[in-house]
């Protein structure tokens, strides 16, 4: 069975000139282009610029128009549980960090080069928020990104080895893909053998291909129990480190700072 309905490239003829172009635009589905043309044509009939610039503009209000739904597109699919980016990071609370490492790493280099990073420290210190501002900064620049805590991946993954086995394979697919994975809250985790050997499998498989950015208020020492066994844990973190930014932040929970500051 074919498509039960496709688009006529046709329009009726009996319009005005102006009137059927926009129509023609509105078919192609190049909506950034319907989105400004009153206003271009408007402006291109009161410049002296000549036809060139009048279409480039044209053209480039329909190339914003697709980057910014492509972009909000991506931004949903990352299931970010908040947006906060990297000028909203104080980095002068947190002396710990370098603003100078981080705009480095905001320029995405190390997902070219398939790098990680991991992020350790207390609760409160902005892990969370550099992690998903990275992962914004990457979307920008076209890498797809994907963000879990290791608890929801872990609820995730048992839920779906519960079903057929086709569906363990497909989110395995979801998670394996993405350019830059983010997994949130490495924290203690007693797994079952399916999950162990997934999440073993899958940092194996990401191993130089592709980034993932850690955070944790836990040490590499307690990450044994979530990939099932010392050994694997220690080929894992082994892989992990090879190619990897760790950066430790030592300092004081910018939540209860703030909280102090209000109390009486
Ligand atoms: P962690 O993941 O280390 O527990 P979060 O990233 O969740 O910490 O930070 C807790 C809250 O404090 C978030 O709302 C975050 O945006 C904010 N926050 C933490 N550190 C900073 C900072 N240096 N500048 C601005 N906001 C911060
Ligand atoms: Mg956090």
């Amino acid at each position: 069975m074919g498509k039960s309905k496709v688009n006529i490239y046709k329009l009726p003829g009996s319009v005005k000139q102006d009137e059927r172009i926009y129509n023609a635009l509105k078919l192609l589905e190049l909506d950034g282009m319907c989105s400004s043309f009153d206003k271009l044509t408007d402006e291109a009939a009161r410049s002296s610029g000549t036809y060139y610039d009048f279409l480039e503009s044209l053209v480039d209000c329909e190339l914003a128009w697709k980057e910014e739904s492509r972009r909000n597109r991506w931004l949903q699919q990352a299931h970010f549980p908040w947006k906060k980016a990297l000028k909203n990071f104080d980095f002068s609370f947190q002396p710990d960090i370098k603003k100078q490492q981080f705009q480095e790493l905001a320029s995405c280099r190390f997902i070219d080069k398939a790098e990680n990073i991991v992020l350790f420290g207390p609760p409160g210190v902005g892990k969370t928020h550099l992690a998903i501002a990275l992962g914004i900064e990457a979307i920008s620049k076209g890498y797809e990104v994907r963000f879990f805590t290791l608890g929801q991946l872990i609820e995730t993954i048992e839920k779906v080895a519960n079903l057929e086995a086709v569906e363990l394979r497909r989110l395995y697919a979801v998670v394996l893909r993405p350019k830059v994975l983010i997994l949130d809250e490495m924290d203690l985790y007693e797994t079952n053998p399916t999950v162990s050997t997934f999440l073993f499998k899958l940092l194996h498989d990401r191993y130089e291909k592709s980034s993932t950015i850690f955070t944790s208020n836990k040490t590499f020492k307690d990450w044994e129990n979530i990939f099932g066994s010392k050994e694997r844990a220690g080929s894992i973190i082994d892989r992990i480190v090879h190619h990897c930014t760790i950066i430790n932040i030592e300092g004081e929970s910018y939540r209860l700072n703030k909280l102090q500051k209000k109390l009486p």
